[in-house]
C-alpha cells in the first residue's frame, strides 16, 4: 500500500514547485511560508509553524517534527463493539459519501467480512439509486425505502437484517442537506438513537466525509457536523484531484479528529489508510532533496572496500600487509558507523520518535511525534537508549 498517499499528492507537489521549482537541501522561512500557503495550509497554522522554527536555514529534519506536530491531537482508538459493527456516514452532498461507502464496503469485503448498506439518505432519490448501483456492483445487500420515508426506519431495518443474517459490517448513508440545518441535526440525532435501539452501543463509529478539493473551507462545515452529532473520524476524499493537500494539516489541527482514510481516485479500491508519516514525507519530498537510501550507501561502501582490497592484493608490494590491515580497520570503522546509524533509525522507529538534532555522534535530541517534549538519547554499548530515564 505504501506510496499511494504520496502519489495522490501530485497536484499539491506541483503547487509547491511554483515556490521551489527544484528540490533543495535547505529553505528560508519566507520560502516555507509561501510553500505552506500555496499548499493551502490555513494562515494561523502557518504562523504557528513559523514561530516554532528559529533556524535561518530550514532542513528536512527541522521541518519534519513541526509538520507531524499538527496531528498531535488526532489519535484514534478502535471502538469496542459487539458484532455487527455499525458505521454512520455523514457529510455534505457531493463530498464523496456514496463513493466512499462503496470503497469502505469493498475494503471490508476484501478482508473477508460481510457487509450490508443502509440507504438512509431518503431526502434524495438519486442518493438511493446511486447507492443501490454500488451495492449491485459490489454484490452486497442493501436496505432502502422510497424517497421521503423515515431514514431512521431504514437504519433500524438494516441493523436488524445484519443481526438476523450474521453480517459483520453495517454502513449507513445519511442525508447531506435538508431544508434547514436544524432539521438535519434532528434527523441525524434520531438515527443515532434508533441505531442504539436496534443494536445497543451502535453506531460504533460516525465518520465524516470531507471533500479534499474544498481545502480549508470544509473546516467550518466539519465543525458543524461534529457539534450536531459528534464525529469519531474523518475521511478526506479527492486528495488526488487537489492542489490543496496542505489543508489536511489545518483540518487535523482545527478539528482535533483522526483522519482515518483518504480517497485517491474514483474506483472502489482508491481508499487508503491515512498515515501521517507518509503524508508528511510526501510533502517534504516535494521540497527537499532526497537522501540516498541507507542500504544503497552501505552497499557502495562495502563494494569500494572489497574492490580496494582486491586491487591491493593484485599489486605486489612489501607494504601490502600494512595497507590491507589499515583498509580492514577502515572497513570495521565504517561498519561500526553503519551499525550506529541503523540502530538509531530502528530505535526512532520503534519508539515513534522524531529526530530533532544530532548533538554528537553518540547523542541525539529527539521528541515523541505527538508531544512537544524534547529529550536526548545516547549510544552506549552498541545500543541507543534514553539518556534520562
Ligand atoms: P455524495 O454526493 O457525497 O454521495 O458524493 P459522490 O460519492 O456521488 O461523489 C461525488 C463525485 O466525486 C463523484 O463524481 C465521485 O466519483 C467523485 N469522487 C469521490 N471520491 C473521490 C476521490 O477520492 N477521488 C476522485 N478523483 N473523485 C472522487
Amino acid at each position: 500500500m505504501f506510496g499511494f498517499i504520496k502519489k495522490s499528492l501530485g497536484k499539491t507537489t506541483e503547487a509547491i514547485k511554483t515556490v521551489v521549482p527544484k528540490t533543495k537541501k535547505t529553505i528560508t522561512k519566507d520560502e516555507l511560508e509561501d510553500i505552506l500557503l500555496e499548499a493551502d495550509v490555513e494562515y494561523p497554522l502557518v504562523e504557528i509553524i513559523l514561530n516554532e522554527i528559529y533556524q535561518e536555514k530550514i532542513t528536512r529534519e527541522i521541518l519534519l517534527p513541526k509538520l507531524l506536530a499538527t496531528f498531535a491531537y488526532t489519535s484514534y482508538k478502535e471502538p469496542e463493539f459487539n458484532s455487527p459493527f455499525v458505521e454512520l456516514i455523514v457529510g455534505v452532498n457531493g463530498a464523496g459519501k456514496t463513493t466512499t461507502i462503496a470503497k469502505l464496503a469493498n475494503r471490508y469485503k476484501e478482508e473477508g467480512k460481510s457487509v450490508i448498506l443502509g440507504a438512509a439518505d431518503t431526502f434524495r432519490a438519486a442518493a438511493i439509486e446511486q447507492l443501490t448501483l454500488w451495492a449491485n456492483k459490489l454484490e452486497i445487500p442493501i436496505i432502502s425505502s422510497q424517497q421521503g420515508h423515515d431514514p431512521s426506519a431504514v437504519a433500524y431495518d438494516t441493523i436488524d437484517s445484519a443481526k438476523a443474517k450474521n453480517i459483520d459490517h453495517v454502513i449507513i448513508d445519511t442525508a447531506g442537506r435538508l431544508h434547514t440545518q436544524t432539521n438535519l441535526g434532528n434527523e441525524l440525532k434520531k438515527i443515532v438513537r434508533i441505531c442504539n435501539k436496534a443494536h445497543e452501543g451502535s453506531p460504533h463509529r460516525t465518520l465524516l466525509i470531507i471533500d479534499g478539493t474544498q481545502g480549508n473551507s470544509a473546516i467550518a462545515q466539519a465543525k458543524a457536523f461534529n457539534e450536531m452529532i459528534g464525529v469519531d473520524g474523518i475521511i478526506i476524499t479527492k486528495l488526488d484531484g487537489t492542489a490543496k493537500g496542505g489543508s489536511v494539516f489545518s483540518i487535523a489541527y482545527a478539528l482535533e479528529l483522526p483522519i482515518l482514510y483518504v480517497g485517491t481516485g474514483e474506483k472502489p479500491e482508491n481508499l487508503v489508510k491515512f498515515d501521517k508519516y507518509e503524508f508528511v514525507d510526501g510533502i517534504l519530498d516535494a521540497i527537499f532533496e532526497e537522501e540516498k537510501p541507507q542500504e544503497e550507501q552501505q552497499d557502495k561502501t562495502e563494494k569500494t572496500v572489497t574492490e580496494e582490497l582486491k586491487q591491493i592484493e593484485k599489486t605486489p608490494s612489501t607494504d601490502n600487509k600494512a595497507v590491507i590491515e589499515e583498509t580492514l580497520l577502515e572497513k570495521e570503522k565504517t561498519q561500526e558507523i553503519d551499525h550506529k546509524e541503523e540502530a538509531l533509525q530502528e530505535f526512532l522507529k520503534n519508539e515513534r520518535l522524531v529526530l530533532l538534532q544530532r548533538i554528537s555522534d553518540e547523542k541525539v535530541l529527539v521528541n515523541y511525534a505527538n508531544t512537544p517534549v524534547d529529550t536526548t538519547i545516547i549510544y552506549q554499548e552498541k545500543k541507543w537508549r534514553y539518556e534520562h530515564l
